[in-house]
């Protein structure tokens, strides 16, 4: 696709970029290998003062970071200064702990003799990134992979181009030698060849299942190490004895936040019986007092989506499960106004038999699964093809950690929608990929953990 700025809250185009040539893809990998050559051999103070000074100069321009986000793919303003902080503090994370999570770690073998683990650098880390968090997604591997000696190449989703130069200047901005993080505007169908190239060592995708297989299968064939930060169809999980006043609060949040457009949202609500017509109605009541409009306006409570295809794109995910029976108690089609608009939908009665049963819902349109017990809120939670995250909520804690251990998930909260913080592991199983970002797992994934062993 072709990289250009359309403000989705008027669809009109604001800019174009051209795509590199092959030639001038070549050229910057010769220059991310170069750098590389010198950037391993850094210490971890140099690549410590990079990270802080961009944390710095994030923080400082807020307001810019934050208004490209908004331009681009319509985030709520605030919540694109939420963002811009949120980067600022992985950099921070990274910078503060890198050296102790890549410290060599002693072994002791069974023979009496020395050895150690040590963790090198390996190379060029290619990444491909989508838009929903235009800087989150690239700090989670730019961090990790420049403090441990590695440079990264990102192909960035192509709605977002002014925020993929903006990280680029950035990393300049703080000091980073060029070459170590490169922002590539190639298309998707480039990839491929660019795996092919022997200085790429590792590859990085957080996207939709079908980029994530398809990238993983030339990552296969290539014999590179891959990680897949892929969809979700996350479980909310209400038992009878939750706190339904909390419930709701974090069930408009989980779903609603970034317009829906969170891998980790809370997509399908399954609530005990008991409970369940009395929070759908709290539910209801919330979803539609939410206000569609400008998301750089701070009275608006909903943003567009983050382009037309996009709006259009869950349109007709909902008329598709309202023709298979499913009932919208509240919303069930695009606002009568301009921009790439949905309006906030909770839908019932959705049968295994309806098409969009397994589907990921990437937008405002939360599904509504009523059952009879903790039970079977189990079995409809897992009977998922993805497994990225989960919610759990009881005021019995030791119940909710039960229940928990028996979600087939790579994360589970309980008594919050699933998050993100820098100090915690982030990712899935199942259809929802492997590896993980974030916290130590995350800056262990592409290093060469090396033994050395001394015989004397
Ligand atoms: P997408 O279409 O897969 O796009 C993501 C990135 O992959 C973009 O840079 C896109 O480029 C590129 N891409 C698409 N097809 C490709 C291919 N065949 N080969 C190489 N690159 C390709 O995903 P999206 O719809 O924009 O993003 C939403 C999806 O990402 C959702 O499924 C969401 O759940 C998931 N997600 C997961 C996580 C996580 O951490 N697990 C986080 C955020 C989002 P173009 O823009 O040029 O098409």
């Amino acid at each position: 696709m072709a990289y250009k700025t359309v403000n989705p809250f008027t669809n009109k185009e604001v800019k174009s970029f051209t795509s590199l040539t092959e030639q001038e893809v070549a050229a910057k990998i010769d220059q991310a290998d170069a750098c590389y050559k010198e950037w391993r051999k850094t210490d971890f103070a140099t690549r410590r003062a990079v990270m802080k000074k961009a944390a710095t100069i994030m923080r400082e321009n807020k307001a810019k970071f934050a208004g490209l986000v908004t331009l681009e793919m319509g985030k709520l303003i605030s919540d694109a200064e939420g963002e811009v902080d949120l980067t600022a503090d992985i950099f921070d994370y990274y910078a503060d702990n890198a050296e102790e999570f890549l410290a060599p770690e002693t072994l002791k073998p069974k023979d009496g003799r020395k050895a150690y683990v040590e963790h090198d650098s390996i190379g060029i880390i290619l990444c491909v990134e989508p838009w929903n968090f235009p800087y989150y997604q690239l700090v989670r591997v730019a961090a990790t992979n420049l403090m441990a000696g590695n440079v990264v190449m990102v192909k960035h989703a192509s709605i977002v181009p002014q925020c993929a130069e903006a990280f680029e200047q950035l990393l300049l901005d703080a000091g980073a030698p060029k070459g170590a993080y490169t922002n590539l505007f190639v298309d998707s169908k480039h990839i491929a060849g660019i795996i092919q190239d022997r200085r790429i060592r590792g590859v990085a995708v957080t996207g939709s299942e079908k980029a994530g297989a398809s990238v993983a299968s030339e990552a296969g064939k290539a014999l590179k190490k891959s990680t897949m930060e892929l969809g979700g169809s996350d479980a909310f999980i209400v038992l009878e004895d939750a706190d339904l006043d909390k419930a709701c609060e974090w069930g408009l949040w989980g779903r609603m936040n970034n317009t829906g457009q969170c891998c980790v949202a809370a997509k399908r609500f399954i609530v005990v019986e008991s409970v369940a017509d009395k929070l759908l109605k709290q539910m209801t009541e919330c979803f539609s007092k939410l206000k569609a409009g400008d998301p750089m306006d701070r009275n608006t409570t909903l943003g567009p989506l983050s382009s037309e295809a996009a709006a259009q794109e869950i349109a007709e995910l909902t008329e598709t499960a309202i023709k298979h029976g499913a009932k919208a108690v509240v919303g069930g089609k695009r606002p009568d106004m301009p921009g790439a608009f949905m309006e906030a939908t909770i839908l019932t009665n959705i049968t295994k038999e309806n098409p969009v049963f397994y589907k990921e819902f990437f937008g405002p349109v939360a599904m509504f699964f009523t059952v009879p017990d903790e039970k079977a809120a189990i079995e409809l939670a897992n009977d998922s093809e993805f497994g990225l995250g989960g919610t759990v909520f009881s005021k019995d804690v030791e119940r909710a950690k039960k229940v928990a251990s028996q979600i087939d998930t790579g994360m589970v909260f309980i008594n919050r929608p699933t998050w993100t913080s820098p100090d915690l592991p982030f990712g899935g199983v199942k259809h929802s990929g492997y590896g993980r970002e974030l916290s130590k797992e995350g800056i262990l994934e592409f290093v060469n953990r090396k033994l050395i062993y001394i015989e004397n």
